[in-house]
């Protein structure tokens, strides 16, 4: 951390930062310039956190040169994490060696529809099944999803399938109930800072697929993150889904920069939702060929067996001849982005 003294700052100003700090612990070093001086503090950053120092007289500003993230920064786990998701007779791998393709509907409707996208998927290769039965509508008059019935149809078409599930918790009550059925639990953009549902999530003892705030930044993202960890859970994997910005032609902005941000300063696996970001199905092959050429941990897609009757983002879902295009990307993957299909490292207990 450094504090920044004002031009107009006092020998005893500068002495005052300077025993504060050392009255908890830490070491201040004054550099006096010939404008203004500045002092370098070494030691426990929490505790000059509670000193307040941007308050006391003369000091004009304070920086910290340090994340403010601890336990997902690569500062505190330097090798970059592989997150298993799935039983342990069947754990599909996230991580820098695999490229993971999660694939479902957006909504689970029925059980007919969940059995023929999960069949598509896994068809096109995906090894994870999505599907939402807790819903975050923007309008409260659309569909909200099935709820513990549709976590009912998830579970009868995993023991059907074998794939394990991934599917969204939106409220800190039905965290119990959610984490009895999926095998990871998703947090979406609309509340990726909701941190009593985070917490929650943190001790529910399942992995979880952390999305990114549609107006977050990279670090509310990781901070996030953080509120997950602290409470002990420490299997995240973190889903950039496009961000809000000024141009309209797509749903959102896919941030693909953030895949390689997050992955230099956090160890945890990073995947990308091109359907959501881009609310279009014809963007969701290209931007998935973005995805894996920047070095994401995987992918998750919407698919439905009619997009058309579909009760929740029909227009991004794919089907057919574009979902076989999708799946030739994934099972072709470069040589020089060095990585398998997930599918080669399942884990069999
Ligand atoms: C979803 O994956 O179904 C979803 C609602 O995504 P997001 O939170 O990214 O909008
Ligand atoms: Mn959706």
């Amino acid at each position: 951390m450094v504090v920044v003294m004002s031009p107009e700052a006092t020998e005893e100003d500068i002495a005052r930062v300077v025993s504060r700090v050392e009255g908890v612990g830490g070491k201040a070093f004054v550099s006096t310039g010939v404008e203004r001086a500045i002092i370098g503090l070494v030691g426990d950053l929490e505790s000059f956190h509670h000193l307040n120092l941007r308050a006391l007289g003369g000091v004009a500003d304070v920086h910290r040169i340090s994340d403010p993230y601890k336990l997902v920064s690569r500062q505190h786990h330097p090798q970059r994490s592989t997150v298993w998701v799935g039983p342990p007779e069947h754990q599909v791998p996230i991580g820098p060696d695999s490229f993971t393709f999660i694939a479902g509907p957006c909504a689970v409707e029925t059980s007919e529809q969940t059995m023929a996208a999960a069949r598509m998927a896994q068809s096109a290769g995906a090894t994870l099944l999505r599907g939402g039965a807790y819903k975050p509508r923007t309008s409260p008059y659309a569909f909200q999803g099935l709820g513990e019935d549709g976590l009912k149809i998830l579970s009868s078409v995993r023991a059907a399938t074998g794939m394990p599930i991934v599917t969204e918790v939106v409220d800190a009550r039905d965290v119990d109930v959610v984490a009895a059925h999926a095998d990871m639990l998703q947090i979406g953009t609309r509340n990726m800072a909701n941190f009593g549902l985070l917490q929650a999530v943190g001790t529910a003892g399942k992995p979880v697929l952390l999305k990114r705030g549609m107006t977050a930044t990279i670090e509310e993202w990781l901070m996030a993150a953080e509120y997950i960890a602290q409470r002990g859970n420490l299997d995240i994997v973190l889903c950039e889904r496009g961000i809000r910005t000024f141009e309209p032609s797509t749903r959102n902005t896919l941030d693909i920069s953030a895949v390689p941000v997050v992955q230099a300063t956090s160890h945890l696996p990073v995947i990308v939702d091109p359907s959501h970001a881009a609310g279009r199905k014809d963007l969701v092959v290209p931007l998935t060929r973005a995805a894996i050429g920047v070095g994401a941990d995987g992918v998750i897609v919407d698919v439905h067996p009619n997009p058309e009757t579909a009760l929740c983002d029909g227009p991004q879902a794919l089907v057919g001849s574009e979902l076989r295009e999708l799946a030739q990307a994934v099972r072709r993957m470069p040589p020089v982005v060095n990585r398998v299909d997930s599918s080669t490292r399942i884990r069999r207990a």
